[in-house]
């Protein structure tokens, strides 16, 4: 498990880097589908990769994994999809043209789905709607930290942060499926103790 959860966080950290160099940087970076295409792969990529590391902390096999990986995958990438929502047109030109951000893109928004389904999870100990939340948790942080680093984080009513130094970005990136991850599986161990060796969440 140790060299799994090294080996993903290494991928993690390429991804993110080399990721940002090629849809920002590279010489196919003047082309807009380009970009859309290759920002979306490296959503979706984060995504993964975020749900893996979190998974490295967790055994319990009564959760789906590969159901979860595939939903922290898909809402990773398909937040941009509120750019055409927003644009009310299926044109990549019109989506990407627009000067306002789509609302799956209001990081209040997703606090507020997904605070309640967590506390109401941990609170009928219900793992798999808690697991299904942390994925929720890992993509739309993930996709909003990313995206944040070149236009900050939306918190309506607040406003727009400034835009998230690299630093920053990186290490929120790396640190959130862990500590995720880290916490969940002590939370487990917690659980497991007080009932008598049947992990309840
Ligand atoms: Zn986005």
């Amino acid at each position: 498990m140790r060299f799994k959860n090294f080996l993903f966080n290494f991928l993690l950290v390429n991804t993110t880097i080399i990721g940002d160099y090629v849809v920002f940087n590279s010489k196919y970076s003047d082309s807009q589908l380009f970009r859309a295409i290759a920002d979306s792969i490296v959503h979706a990529s984060i995504g993964f990769l975020s749900s893996l590391i979190y998974f490295t902390y967790n055994h319990n096999t009564s959760v789906p994994i590969h159901i979860n990986v595939f939903i922290c995958t898909f809402v990773s990438s398909f937040i941009d999809v509120d750019h055409f929502i927003a644009a009310k047109s299926i044109y990549l030109k019109d989506a990407l043209n627009l000067n306002r951000r789509g609302t799956l893109h209001c990081t209040t928004l997703w606090i507020l789905i997904t605070l309640p389904l967590l506390l109401y999870s941990i609170i009928m100990r219900h793992l798999n709607i808690y697991t299904t939340t942390l994925m929720l948790i890992l993509a739309y942080s993930s996709h909003h930290i990313r995206d944040g680093s070149r236009r900050g984080l939306w918190m309506y009513p607040l406003g727009h942060t400034e835009p998230l130094n690299k630093t920053v970005y990186l290490f929120l990136t790396i640190t959130i499926p862990n500590v995720l991850g880290y916490v969940t599986n002590c939370y487990s161990i917690n659980l497991m103790r007080n009932s008598g060796g049947v992990i309840h969440l």
